[in-house]
């Protein structure tokens, strides 16, 4: 995980991920390694191992879990579900129907906006931010933002995948950065 020890339970999750993780180069775009989680989502053990090892680092120290749309919903829904927590939806620009903060921020190529409604998370709430893949940070970045002018206290980052020699956790610090694989 994060910390780079490798615990027995450490090393089962990343031989796990070594074993389904799909790894698709010059994906959406020439130069760029996508690590495709798909077959580990499928996969009724590897799902629960991920989710689990998650929630576990993070036990105790959120009321909600926020999930990143698309593939975060699958593991923040799965971790609130297992938490008994209340789950919240980031999504893209122009599918929340209610008032919405929005927050833009770079990719690779342009720019994209996510959005959370105004009203969804009570001031105060401590939320677990969960996505599948950690690149530069610009994604769960614009999260921490949207949380944070509703109120919200960002209590944890939990990711399955971290990629290296990006700036990804040094953008998003001083927020506590758990990933399960660093590749
Ligand atoms: P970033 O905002 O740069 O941290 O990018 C993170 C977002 O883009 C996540 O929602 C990921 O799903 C996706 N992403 C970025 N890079 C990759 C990659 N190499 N493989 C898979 N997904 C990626």
């Amino acid at each position: 995980m994060s910390t780079h020890t490798q615990s027995p339970e450490t090393s089962h999750v990343s031989a796990v991920l070594d074993e389904l993780c799909a790894t698709v180069e010059d994906y959406p775009a020439e130069g760029i390694v996508f690590k495709d989680l798909t077959p580990v989502f499928a996969d009724g053990a590897a799902f629960k191992l991920m989710v689990d090892s998650i929630v576990t680092a993070f036990a105790g120290k959120f009321d909600a879990v926020a999930g990143i749309e698309a593939r975060g919903f699958l593991l923040a829904a799965a971790a609130a579900y297992a938490t008994g927590t209340g789950v919240i939806t980031i999504r893209k620009a122009g599918k929340l129907p209610r008032e919405v903060f929005a927050e833009s921020y770079a990719l690779e190529y342009g720019q994209a906006t996510l959005e959370l409604h105004k009203e969804d998370v009570p001031a105060g709430t401590r939320v677990l931010i969960l996505d599948d893949v950690l690149a530069t940070g610009g994604t769960i970045g614009a999260a921490v933002s949207l949380l944070e002018r509703s109120g919200a206290i960002v209590t944890g980052v939990g990711v399955v995948l971290e990629i290296d020699g990006l700036p990804g956790r040094s953008n998003l610090a001083p927020h506590e950065v758990l990933s399960l694989q660093t590749v």
